[in-house]
């Protein structure tokens, strides 16, 4: 296996992907990019792209922008979601999102890249 980074074609480089990593040991599931399970530290987890199906678990309305370039999207929905595999990731939602509402990914554009942006589902 190689040492150079691993590269992810996921949202953070522009594909309307969501990918998170899985534990082959303990079937532990998490978002950002480790080299060992956090769980029970087995090494080699593997990469998966997630369903982007999930449940809204915390939501917060953005009024003040963190960077300049912010100030055209404010206000803005930020939530955190447990995605159906397991893992929980924070994104951008649909204004009027509520803890526990059924949610679906989609991206949008955002500060020149794209972010993943969820919208309630059936
Ligand atoms: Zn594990």
């Amino acid at each position: 296996m190689s040492s150079a980074q691993e590269v992810f074609a996921d949202w953070t480089s522009g594909t309307e992907v969501i990918s998170y990593q899985a534990c082959p040991v303990c079937k532990s599931a998490w978002y950002f990019r480790r080299r060992f399970c956090p769980s029970c530290g087995a090494s080699d987890p593997a990469t998966k792209q997630a369903s982007g199906r999930g449940v809204v678990y915390a939501e917060t309305l953005v009024h003040r922008a963190p960077v300049a370039e912010a100030r055209e999207h404010v206000p803005y929905k930020i939530v955190l979601v447990d995605i159906d595999e397991g893992l929980r990731v924070m994104a951008h939602g649909e204004a009027d999102l509520e803890i526990g509402d059924r949610v679906s990914a989609a991206f949008k554009p955002f500060l020149g890249g794209i972010v993943p942006f969820f919208a309630k589902s059936s």
